[in-house]
């Protein structure tokens, strides 16, 4: 964060990004539900060049069973890159990284899935990472949300995700790769509109009090916009599709 030196303008005299963007403007987002017909839910998100695949199975038995929980069921997500999703060719192990990424999603989805009714199971989330360019945790979230509403998992709400940053001594809302590496900072948000709860919420880099409170807004606010999306595609597979996927 701000440690690379570059010659890289991240934002221009126009207040005009490095990808042609205003400060308030998002990414192209596109969100498909359904798709994989072996898994029992699934969602695929283009979020600028991140591309992410996501399946859902469950609630199913748990594998180990000492793992399971007779109270409740569990969630288990696993994030994975390909080793081709990123410019140098990505170590196909399990980074830190991907571990860390796994746990924050999980932790952002608990808040909105309803496991209780499922005692002894477990839902899994398979994240897979095909193109990464920044944000991938929020494109991730964003689209295991919606895999586990087309599983069919009870929710109290979908979970939409957005980052927002500082580069160039100005907040900016969803920051992409240049800007999370050269950039000033980099905050993930995860964030349940009709419950108005943020359930992920990071920062990388340094903000003052007064910035960090704009950025959060900024951050809920793309979020919103990632959430009618959301709905939208849900919308599309079964309503104008007939729920053939
Ligand atoms: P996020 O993808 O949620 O922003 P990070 O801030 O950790 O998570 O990563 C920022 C970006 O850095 C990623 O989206 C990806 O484009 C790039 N990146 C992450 N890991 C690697 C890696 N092993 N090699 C090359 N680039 C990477």
């Amino acid at each position: 964060m701000g440690g690379r030196e570059s010659t890289l303008v991240l934002l221009d005299e126009n207040g005009i990004r490095c990808d042609g963007r205003k400060v308030d403007e998002p990414r192209r987002i596109m969100i498909k539900a359904g798709g994989l017909k072996n898994a029992d839910g699934s969602a695929y998100i283009e979020f600028g060049d991140n591309k992410i695949l996501v399946g859902v199975f469950g609630p199913r038995d748990v594998h180990p069973k000492h793992m399971s929980n007779t109270d409740t069921g569990i969630l288990r997500v696993r994030y994975h890159m390909e080793p081709f999703s990123v410019g140098e060719r990505k170590n196909p192990a399990p980074s830190r990284r991907e571990i860390e990424i796994s746990k924050v999603i999980k932790e952002a989805l608990l808040p909105a899935v309803i496991l209780d009714k499922f005692p002894r199971t477990a839902v899994d989330v398979f994240i897979e990472v095909l193109q990464a360019d920044g944000g991938t945790r929020c494109a991730a979230l964003a689209a295991a949300s919606v895999a586990l509403a087309d599983a069919g998992i009870p929710m109290r709400d979908m979970v939409a995700a957005c980052a927002a940053g500082k580069a160039a001594d100005t907040i900016i809302l969803d920051v992409n790769n240049e800007e999370d590496q050269a950039g000033q900072a980099d905050m993930p948000v995860g964030y349940m509109p009709n419950l108005d709860k943020i359930t992920l919420l990071q920062l990388d880099g340094v903000l003052s009090p007064e910035e960090f409170k704009k950025c959060v807004k900024v951050g809920v606010d793309g979020c919103k916009l990632v959430y009618e999306l959301q709905k939208k595609a849900l919308h599309e597979k079964y309503f104008q599709n007939g729920g053939d996927q």
